[in-house]
C-alpha cells in the first residue's frame, strides 16, 4: 500500500461483467438473513469473542464447520462469535491446514 499509481477512478466505466470479485465473494454475508441471525446471536451470547471473552473490538460470526465443507449457514450451533484477530488467526490456520491436506485443526 502507499504507492498509488495515479490512475483515474474507473467507477461507472466498467460493465458489470468485468468488475473484480469482492474480497468476500459470497453475498450471503451481506444478506438480511445472516445479519438478522448475527444480531440475534449477539443478543443472546453478548458482544464477546468466544475465544478470548468480552472485548471492545468488532465481533463477527464465524462458521465452525465452514460452509464450503458442508456446514449449515444459518444454524446458530454452527456459528461462533469471534473478534477480528481470532477470526483471522483461525482462518489462516485452516487455510494452512487445507493446503497440507489436513482437516480439523482448532
Ligand atoms: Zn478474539
Amino acid at each position: 500500500m502507499g504507492r498509488l499509481s495515479g490512475l483515474p477512478p474507473m467507477i461507472g466505466t466498467l460493465p458489470a461483467l468485468v468488475q473484480p470479485a469482492p474480497k468476500i465473494a459470497d453475498p450471503f454475508y451481506l444478506s438480511p438473513e445472516w445479519r438478522r441471525l448475527m444480531a440475534d446471536i449477539k443478543r443472546h451470547r453478548g458482544n464477546a469473542c468466544e475465544d478470548v471473552g468480552p472485548h471492545a473490538g468488532r465481533i463477527m460470526g464465524d462458521h465452525i464447520v465452514e460452509v464450503k465443507d458442508g456446514g449449515a449457514r444459518l444454524d446458530p450451533s454452527n456459528i461462533m462469535l469471534r473478534c477480528t484477530a481470532c477470526h483471522n488467526r483461525k482462518t489462516h490456520r485452516e487455510k494452512a491446514a487445507r493446503a497440507r491436506g489436513q482437516r480439523g485443526v482448532g
